[in-house]
Order: C-alpha cells, then sequence, then structure tokens
C-alpha cells in the first residue's frame, strides 16, 4: 500500500464509496453494462443483444401472471432424509440456500389468471441449489398440478433445473415417476399442462415432466438437454454441432414448439389457454 493510500484510508471522510454496487448489471453475452433498472425493466432481458437472463421465481410468476394472483402453500417434507454431507452438510447448503432466497426450496408455484386465463403456474428457481429436483421440488410439483385438477384449469410449469438434487440420493429421482404421473392425472382431467423451457433446463427434469407437455415453449437462447455437451463428445467422440442443446436447435429438430421472447410469453400463454383449457359458460 502506498503513504498516500494509507494516509487516505486513516481519513474519517475516506470511508467507502456510496455508489451501491447493484447499480449496474453486466450482460453475460455481449458483457455490455446495462443500467439496472433498464435491465430490470425490460424483464431482465438484455436490451443490446437480447439475451434472456435468468430470473427468480417471483419475478417470474409476476411477469406471467396477472396481478392479485396468490401463492400455493410449500408442502412440508421429510429434510435430510439421507443425513447426507460433502464437504457441507445437506442442512447447511439448505439453511445457505434459503437466507439468500425468498421462498423455501426451489419450486414455487401460484395460483391466478393470465390475461384473464386462470391457470397454476409454478416456477423452478434455478437460484436455489441450482433448482435440483428433491423430494420438496416432486412435491410443489404434485400440489401444484392437484390444485390446477382441483380448479379445473391448466397448468404451466417453468423449468429450469441442474437437474436431480444429489444430496437426496435415489429419493430425488423418484420424483421423476411422481411427476410423470400427475402429467397423465392432468391429461386425463382433460386439462393443459404447458411446459416453459427456461436456461437451463437439464437431468432428470428434462427426462421427466419438463418434456411431457402439452406444447413445449423455449426461452430465446436456453440450454436444454439431459447429459452435458463435454459427456456426450467425450462419449461418442464427435465435434457437437453449433448451438447444440439450445432452444433454437431444438426448435428447429422438433423437441420444442415454439421459442418465444419473455415479453410475449404472457400472451402467448394465454392464447395457448384460451385454445386448450374448459372455459366457463
Ligand atoms: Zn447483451
Amino acid at each position: 500500500m502506498s503513504w498516500l493510500n494509507r494516509v487516505r484510508n486513516s481519513l474519517p471522510f475516506a470511508t467507502k464509496r456510496e455508489t451501491p454496487d447493484n447499480l449496474w448489471v453486466k450482460c453475460p453475452q455481449c458483457h455490455d453494462m446495462l443500467f439496472a433498472k433498464e435491465y430490470e425493466d425490460s424483464m431482465s432481458v438484455c436490451p443490446r443483444c437480447g439475451h434472456h437472463g435468468r430470473i427468480g421465481a417471483d419475478a417470474r410468476l409476476s411477469q406471467i401472471l396477472d396481478p392479485g394472483y396468490a401463492l400455493l402453500p410449500a408442502p412440508q417434507v421429510k429434510e435430510d432424509p439421507l443425513k447426507f454431507r460433502d464437504t457441507k452438510r445437506y442442512t447447511d447448503r439448505l439453511k445457505q440456500a434459503r437466507a439468500k432466497n425468498p421462498h423455501d426450496d426451489a419450486f414455487t408455484a401460484a395460483f391466478g389468471q393470465i390475461e384473464g386465463q386462470r391457470a397454476v403456474v409454478g416456477v423452478q428457481d434455478f437460484m436455489f441449489m441450482g433448482g435440483s429436483m428433491g423430494m420438496a421440488v416432486g412435491a410443489a410439483f404434485c400440489a401444484a398440478a392437484e390444485r390446477a385438477i382441483e380448479e379445473k384449469c391448466g397448468f404451466v410449469v417453468c423449468t429450469a433445473a441442474g437437474g436431480a438434487r444429489m444430496q437426496e440420493g435415489i429419493l430425488s429421482l423418484m420424483q421423476m415417476p411422481k411427476a410423470t404421473v400427475m402429467t397423465r392425472r392432468l391429461k386425463e382431467a382433460g386439462l393443459p399442462y404447458l411446459v416453459v423451457l427456461t436456461d437451463p433446463t437439464t437431468g432428470g427434469v428434462t427426462a421427466s415432466y419438463a418434456m411431457l407437455g402439452d406444447v413445449h415453449i423455449a426461452e430465446p437462447g436456453a440450454l436444454i438437454g439431459f447429459a452435458g455437451q463435454r459427456v456426450i463428445q467425450e462419449t461418442i467422440r464427435e465435434q457437437l454441432p453449433d448451438g447444440f442443446q439450445r432452444a433454437e436447435y431444438l426448435y428447429d429438430h422438433g423437441m420444442v414448439d415454439m421459442v418465444v421472447e419473455r415479453k410475449d410469453l404472457r400472451s402467448t400463454l394465454a392464447r395457448l389457454l384460451a385454445y386448450t383449457q374448459p372455459q366457463a359458460a
């Protein structure tokens, strides 16, 4: 430290600068510095390059649903059933995630309307332990689907996940068939199940309820896949094509039905619900 800095730091008026750290956001794609307010106003989509940033459950719900929606209670599940510990205890990881998040686990659902169309909307939050699917996520997914059946309305799920929650071992994998059964029950009830694939949707979530929708919508640029690109590349020993596992590539190859920009998501969902769900007489 130079003598000048030493003197400056010792002065009472030379405290930390007053500018809040969160005034600017750096776009992960074009690296442009964006004014945070401007970024938020554009629904966390970069106004320069169109990159769709990851957003939390509350932001997503308020972007999709009309004002006045009600959050569904989060079902209680047995916590840390395997008493799992890697470099840290699972319970400590949960505590840490909860301190940084407004919700207790990675799946939050609400009942309300989308441009007047009644719907239950479930959102998986990548910010909560990578959106990983454990018992809490499975239970919240099933409870939300049950509510849709009760209300005789459509079920919309926005997926985002790194996969199953490894700290819950086989119990996390059991959420796959459990959620799959619920998608069947929605079908039997004649209700639409719409999936919005957001960045990133991978692993066990892709291998179950994320790919069982009546309509699959993906956000531009979203990474959607089961195994990661590097794993596939090393297994088949071939170079994978550009844009592999991205929303647009999957659309070109028939894996998703449409790629919809975030600003058009609400109206697209409302239109699909109007086509597919029972309308009140
Ligand atoms: Zn950008």
